[in-house]
């Protein structure tokens, strides 16, 4: 199942590769953890049904969420609304008591159940172990300013025979639609964050 559905980064958090490889030597397979949104214990007769299913990370499945009931008239389950106009994203500020960054995640609609989701499963919080890599994005803008992407390609003129998508995978390791978020980790934050300092466009 895990090899059908090609999830290669964690469905809650987008931080964590959970791939599917199985070893040539012993038949070894590294796989996803799959939490069950209704969790087990309480609702049985759900635990084998695929949309109870969702491949996670080790830090999504066991740590945080647990055998908590995320109602759905509170939540968002991340098969049905994960992507729609109740969207969040992932911004910073500096904190002055700390004296450095703090990563948030924050929605125009003051309201939005995904965001009340993705607090819940404290994913914002997780975010602040990668600091070293908001720091980097951080320091490209000061390097280069606004349309990073723009000056890269004017630099290069080569990389104008690629799509503007595979330059920005090359150079930042991630993906820039949505859409294909699920296959690198890190896509929606790196994503976010650039778009916040203007180093790309939201037309890229
Ligand atoms: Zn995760």
């Amino acid at each position: 199942m895990a090899e059908m559905l090609n999830m290669r980064a964690c469905t809650y958090c987008n931080r964590d590769y959970i791939l599917v490889h199985r070893s040539d030597d012993d038949g070894t397979l590294l796989c996803p953890q799959y939490d069950h949104w209704y969790p087990q214990s309480k609702f049985p007769l759900l635990q084998v049904s695929f949309y109870n299913l969702i491949p996670s990370c080790g830090s999504c499945n066991s740590s945080v969420k647990s055998d908590s009931v995320l109602r759905p008239d509170e939540y968002c389950h991340p098969y049905m609304e994960w992507n729609n106009d109740d969207s969040f994203y992932y911004t910073y500020y500096h904190h002055k008591e700390i004296g450095g960054y703090k990563i948030i995640a924050k929605s125009s609609h003051n309201n939005s159940a995904l965001l009340k989701t993705v607090k819940k499963l404290k994913i914002d919080q997780m975010y602040n172990g990668h600091l070293p890599e908001l720091l980097d994005i951080i320091d490209l803008k000061r390097a280069y300013g606004e349309n990073y992407l723009k000056i890269l390609k004017n630099s290069f003129p080569k990389l104008n025979s690629f799509k503007t998508s595979d330059v920005y995978r090359m150079h930042f390791g991630t993906e820039i639609q949505e859409k294909d978020f699920y296959k690198k980790p890190m896509s929606k934050f790196k994503k976010d964050i650039l778009l916040k300092l203007k180093l790309i466009d939201d037309d890229e």
